[in-house]
């Protein structure tokens, strides 16, 4: 019996993205759904018919291990990477702060992500060039394309929580970057200054009351603002971050694609750190 890929059954769905389900998406409900083990009943507009005869073969393939979690990333990577098919990359360079090349007749943006050059086309993304492996890195400059956004930059810094949707997504930023972050850098408030301007961050001076302020551009219409306190043990204060977002971010980027981008960041930031030592 043919497995039931998470496409065949994102096509079952009425593609509304109405959210009753509680994914945001018509294409994350049909996902999880297959990798995830979530029940297909939560869609209430799949008809009796297809709840049928996907379920059984769903929970056929659940049965024998088909699909594990990694191919979650390789789906949505590919599904995103097909509908790039209509996107027309030279009218969406500028609006996306990349270059517009043709490399061996193909149409390619080159554009500066976390410092590293990435070479995008809709076959394939190289980074510094090298075929960029993490599904990850694929779904979030895929989808950077894919939003196309072109508003400018407000310059108006806004936390998490004004970002639809940031509700189950704001432990994950605090956990894979602001926390990471501060429990890295306590006690080397300049050593995370020097790995920020390794990275092409710069300092930001009288924004705040933070001990480093560093404003940075993981990708080239994104642009991060990072604050550090550090710790002041006899007040009984731990060394916390923050990182804030320029109010133009939704039109850029989904906010799933935005925490992951968050945590690539401060990975890079550390990465840096042991790069240059003490
Ligand atoms: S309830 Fe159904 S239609 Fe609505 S978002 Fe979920 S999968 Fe899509």
């Amino acid at each position: 019996m043919k497995p039931v890929s998470a496409i065949e059954l994102f096509k079952a769905t009425p593609g509304t993205n109405c959210k009753e389900c509680g994914f945001p998406t018509c294409l994350a409900f049909a996902t999880r759904v297959i990798v995830e083990k979530k029940p297909l009943e939560s869609c209430p507009y799949l008809s009796e018919e297809t709840r049928k005869a996907l379920g059984k073969r769903i929970h056929r393939q659940q049965s024998d291990g088909v699909y594990v979690k990694r191919d979650l990333y390789k789906i949505t990577a590919d599904h995103i990477r097909e509908r790039l098919a209509a996107h027309d990359f030279r009218a969406i360079a500028e609006g996306l702060g990349a270059q517009y090349v043709e490399e061996g007749g193909e149409p390619h943006l080159r554009l500066v992500y976390l410092n590293r050059e990435c070479l995008l086309s809709r076959r394939e993304i190289r980074i510094d060039g090298s075929p960029a492996e993490d599904h990850w890195d694929n779904i979030l400059l895929y989808n950077y394309v894919h939003f196309s956004g072109s508003e400018p930059i407000h310059g108006e810094w806004i936390p998490i929580d004004n970002i639809p949707g940031h509700i189950p997504k704001k432990p994950e930023l605090e956990h894979g970057c602001e926390q990471k972050i501060a429990a890295h850098f306590e006690g080397k408030p300049d050593r995370l200054e020097r790995a920020g301007r390794a990275l092409g961050a710069e300092k930001v001076e009288g924004a705040s009351n933070a001990d480093v302020s560093l404003s940075f551009l993981p990708l080239p219409k994104i642009p991060f603002f990072l604050l550090f306190w550090d710790a002041v043990p006899e007040e009984g204060f731990e060394a916390r971050s923050k990182v804030l977002f320029d109010r133009s971010v939704t039109s850029y980027l989904d906010i799933e694609s935005l925490v992951f981008l968050a945590e690539k960041f401060a990975d890079a930031l550390i990465g840096r750190d042991h790069k240059h030592g003490p």
